[in-house]
């Protein structure tokens, strides 16, 4: 490829986005819940519907022609479970290759789509991608921003969690773009929470933001210089969260009670009570839930001190992770000025006092902590547009470089550095006559290629045959306000470039970003029926492969003649599998999932039974999901 010659230090940096005048809004797009928010003159108000609620639950149900959006959709998921989608933050910029990590972390089926590199989500017959379901919330977000303010929301600052890498900071701003909201900016979550309780003003130094939401767990540790955050280190564990609390408590009643094996509906809704009677235990000692089991209903009750003791080795684990972000950063607790506390679930007590005694102080508390984001993103998005007196600076998340010869990785630009930024360096070729060169972005912090991510190639032709070293090639990197990366490369003799603006692999390619844009149901038609007859086929082959190896694991629970039922059934679906009618091959399926609906429950029963004994409601949950993709 190339060798490095020599390192120009920094090169210009391009001005950052233009002021502009209009509306702009502030949104916290997050797992569990979505927020949005105005600022004027400095003060965030958040923008709640007619019901005064600033949370609208980050839930999609595809139930019917229209995408159902927020608490609606979340009735939906104990009736229509395999229709609605939630916790589509955690797909996000997620390739085929990491899906492997994720299946069976979420309740529905996911898969990498080879073309594009990005996972797709099955719906019912529709195949969406994050980014669409995204778009979908945000849509909702920002009707419900009009409705409040009377009138056009068009732009908004939008955050994202300080680890998103930059495929996933691209699929957050592809799903503004499909929902109509140009995005001012992309702003970290814990730097957005810091500007809410305005420690942008004040005293310069560490501070932490612990942020436990509804299903993760993000400590990021902040340095204030000069009006910049900097994110210094980031950790936490993207399984633990509010979710677990409500777990936790669902398995206690369930064990208080003697009862086993809710079927899935009644395990979604004894989730539910069990969410009500914790957040009702953050200001009452005792609360009660009723639900029903097989139709008969149960009352239960929990008092603090119980939920405490459920609570306490998950929070304690979030301390964990608190001291190695500490370790990391090569600081200690006493050295931080403040403690940011966001996420619903810091509304627990016993959370805020573990927190306050591991930092030794009492945390900032008192903006509600499932808003305080959005309040910051508002903030930032009137000083981009009203021009506040502080223009807030990011930093990107992971270095930047090109491969050089060896698989090793040159950087270029070094995390953390403040954006908008360009640099430049210079290599050379390393061949006699060389009149090409390769050139291969990579993210991340590892020395060699192989442990970083690609991003992508491109090539510069062109270059006149020279002795090897003699020709000057300077590479740029420009990343611009939102963390969006182009590279372009110069011969210096003679002048020929070439240029690519980075889509990381997993983004939306123009073209597809077209598609969806124009209807996406009349165009292509052909190519979509193709790919859906296609999947179909791909599906069902799964259906037949899963429904044969629970037949070998767990035959004994059907009686012959069901056996019988589903072995025609399956012949039916071999046969529909052979042929050209989608439709078909679907109805055959449908009708093996009948057929084997019988067995499909004793085995829900028997994974819920045996899981119950020991195990968490979760990975039953998972074990659940796993049966309804069968
Ligand atoms: P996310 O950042 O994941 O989108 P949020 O910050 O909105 O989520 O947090 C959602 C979580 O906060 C849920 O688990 C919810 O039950 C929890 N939560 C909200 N209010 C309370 C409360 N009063 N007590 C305990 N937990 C709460
Ligand atoms: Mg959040």
């Amino acid at each position: 490829m190339s060798t490095l010659l020599q390192i120009h230090e920094p090169g210009e940096t391009p001005a950052p986005h233009e002021a502009e005048r209009g509306i702009a809004i502030g949104i916290d797009l997050g797992t569990t819940n979505s927020v949005a928010a105005i600022a004027e003159q400095g003060k965030p108000e958040i923008l709640r519907d007619d019901h005064g609620d600033g949370l609208l639950p980050s839930i999609v149900a595809y139930t019917g022609a229209e995408p159902i959006v927020g608490r609606a959709a979340a009735e939906e998921q104990t009736r229509h479970p395999e229709l609605v989608v939630a916790s589509v933050k955690r797909l996000m910029g997620r390739g085929a290759a990491d899906i492997k990590a994720l299946s069976g972390t979420v309740p529905y089926e996911i898969h990498g789509d080879q073309q594009v590199g990005m996972v797709r989500l099955k719906v019912g017959n529709r195949v969406l991608s994050p980014v669409e379901v995204s778009a979908d919330i945000l849509r909702a977000i920002k009707a419900r921003a009009e409705a409040t303010l009377g009138q056009p929301v068009e732009r908004a600052v939008v955050t994202v969690p300080a680890y998103f890498d930059d495929a996933a900071r691209a699929a957050t701003k592809d799903a503004a773009k499909l929902a109509g909201i140009e995005v001012l900016r992309l702003v970290n979550e814990p730097t957005a929470a810091a500007l809410a309780y305005g420690l942008d003003h004040g005293a310069e130094g560490l501070y932490a933001v612990y942020d436990l939401g509804g299903g993760t767990f993000d400590i990021s540790l902040l340095r204030l210089q000069q009006g910049v955050f900097q994110v210094l280190s980031t950790g936490g564990d993207a399984a633990l969260g509010g979710d677990d609390f409500d777990h936790a408590i669902a398995e206690f009643v369930l064990r208080e009670a003697g009862v086993q094996a809710p079927s899935l509906i009644d395990a979604k809704t004894l989730l539910v009570a069990a969410r009500s009677a914790k957040e009702a235990l953050t200001a009452a000692p005792k609360a009660e839930l009723t639900f029903h089991i097989n139709g008969k209903e149960i009352r239960q009750s929990v008092d603090l001190a119980k939920f405490e003791s459920l609570i306490e080795p998950m929070v304690a684990r979030t301390l964990r992770a608190c001291r190695q972000v500490l370790e990391d950063a090569e600081v200690t607790a006493p050295e931080v000025k403040g403690v940011v506390l966001v996420g619903g679930s810091t509304r627990v007590p016993l959370v805020r006092r573990m927190v306050a005694k591991f930092f030794g102080r009492a945390p900032l508390s008192d903006i509600n902590p499932d808003e305080v984001v959005a309040a910051g993103a508002a903030l930032q998005a009137e000083a981009l547009t009203r021009g506040g007196d502080t223009l807030l600076l990011d930093v990107i998340p992971l270095s930047l470089g090109i491969e050089t010869v060896g698989g090793i990785v040159e950087k270029v630009i070094d995390r953390n550095t403040v954006i908008p930024v360009a640099k430049a360096q210079e290599f050379t070729t390393y061949q006699d006559g060389q009149t090409g060169m390769q050139i291969h972005i990579v993210q991340g912090e590892r020395e060699t290629v192989d442990a970083c991510r690609s991003l992508g190639r491109f090539e510069l032709t062109g270059i006149p045959p020279m002795a090897a070293g003699a020709a000057r090639i300077r590479i740029t990197f420009a990343v611009d306000a939102d963390g969006l990366l182009t590279v372009s490369a110069q011969e210096k003799t003679t002048g020929v470039k070439a240029e690519i603006a980075v889509k990381p692999s997993y983004g939306l390619d123009e073209d597809e970003m077209a598609d969806m844009l124009r209807d996406s149901l009349t165009h292509a038609r052909e190519d979509m029926e193709r790919r859906l007859l296609i999947e179909a086929r791909v599906e069902a082959e799964r259906m037949l492969l899963a429904l044969d190896a629970a037949l070998k694991s767990d035959g004994d629970l059907i009686r012959p003649s069901e056996r019988a039922g589903i072995d025609a059934a399956s012949g039916k679906v071999r046969a529909a599998m052979a042929g050209e009618d989608r439709d078909r091959i679907g109805a055959a399926v449908e009708a093996l999932e009948k057929a084997s609906h019988p067995f499909a429950q004793a085995r829900m029963d028997r994974a819920m039974e045996s899981a119950l004994k020991g195990h968490s409601l979760d990975e039953v949950e998972a074990s659940m999901a796993t049966d309804r993709a069968e």
